[in-house]
């Protein structure tokens, strides 16, 4: 059926590496569901805010098709999937409304770790593995590298052992799957991660403000996930040379400690706070460190 006007449906993957995070993040807006029994759609309880589980590479499809408002998807199958629309003539359909956070990966040129790598010009003439078409043909056609394409949907980091290909184009996070199979990354040619995708055109109707509502809140979800509260001690002729410590940090909150000569700090950080980064406070004089998460900010 075609999506509600006063309903937001969004498309998620049904199983793989962004469904959990995925329905995590909309829980953690507010979001809940009604399960149904072949799991494929969920009701939305809390909100009007319908789940639709689906594989991803059909994510950006339903969006452009209107049978999806909005979907939670990887940047490299959206700007693929954009990519073949632009050069058929059909698209724009669908635009990148927001980075999520999670699911981060590049996609790389690997080649055989015995080719002393130099430059990009090496692949003249060769063959390229890769289930990335239109982004890989792009990239060689700015580089102006004359090199042949060859589509394969899985298993790409195979092919060079099977003869298939001389190099390969695909997603690489940790590179592990690479070594394995005796290919070392030479090239990024577009840096991903999960984002909310949306349709080029505006809604028009009760949608846009469900749309407003989500993005407001993921805001927020996506802010808390950076935040930590940082609390500390430290005598007070040392705060000049704490605080240009935590840039990230908002203006902490000063307390006397009764007695004693030492002041306690809190401090919301927005950065990360590292081992590394802790360790440097302790060496300017900070002590009793703690660093927590932060469970709910409303600015
Ligand atoms: P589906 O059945 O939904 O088509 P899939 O096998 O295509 O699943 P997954 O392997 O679950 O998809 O990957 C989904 C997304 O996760 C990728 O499109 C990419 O954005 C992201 N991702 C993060 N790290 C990696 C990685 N190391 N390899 C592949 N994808 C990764
Ligand atoms: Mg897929």
């Amino acid at each position: 059926p075609p999506s509600g006007r006063d309903r937001l449906r969004v498309a998620i993957q049904k199983s793989g590496r962004l469904a959990e995070p995925a329905r995590a993040l909309l829980a953690s807006c507010g979001l809940s569901w009604r399960e149904s029994r072949d799991r494929l759609f969920c009701y939305g309880e809390s909100l009007p805010i319908d789940l639709l589980l689906v594989r991803d590479d059909d994510i950006p499809g339903l969006i452009a098709d209107g049978v999806c408002d909005l979907g939670i998807v990887g940047r490299n199958v959206l700007s693929e999937q954009d990519l073949a629309n632009r050069v058929d003539g059909t698209g724009p359909r669908f635009r990148e409304l927001q980075p999520l956070g999670f699911g981060g990966c590049r996609l790389a040129l690997a080649v055989p770790e015995t080719w002393s790598w130099r430059d990009a010009s090496q692949l003249a003439g060769k063959r390229i593995a890769t289930s990335y078409p239109q982004l890989l043909s792009k990239w060689l056609a700015d580089a102006g590298i004359d090199a042949q394409v060859v589509l394969l949907s899985g298993s790409v980091e195979i092919a060079p052992r099977l003869g298939q290909a001389d190099a390969i184009c695909d997603l690489v996070s940790s590179g592990s799957t690479l070594a394995a199979n005796q290919l070392k990354p030479v090239q990024t040619l577009l840096e991903s991660e999960a984002v909310l995708a949306g349709p080029a055109a505006d809604f028009d109707d009760a949608r846009a403000e469900l749309m407003e509502l989500l993005l407001r809140r993921l805001d927020g979800a996506l802010r808390i996930r950076r935040s930590k509260l940082l609390m500390f001690q430290a005598p007070r002729e040392l705060l000049p040379t704490l605080l240009p410590l935590l840039p990230d940090a908002e203006a902490p909150t000063v307390m006397q400690i009764d007695g004693a000569e030492r002041l306690a700090l809190q401090a919301l950080c927005h950065g990360a706070l590292t081992w590394q980064r802790l360790e440097e406070l302790k060496r300017a004089g900070a002590c009793g460190l703690m660093v927590l998460p932060v469970e709910g900010l409303l600015a």
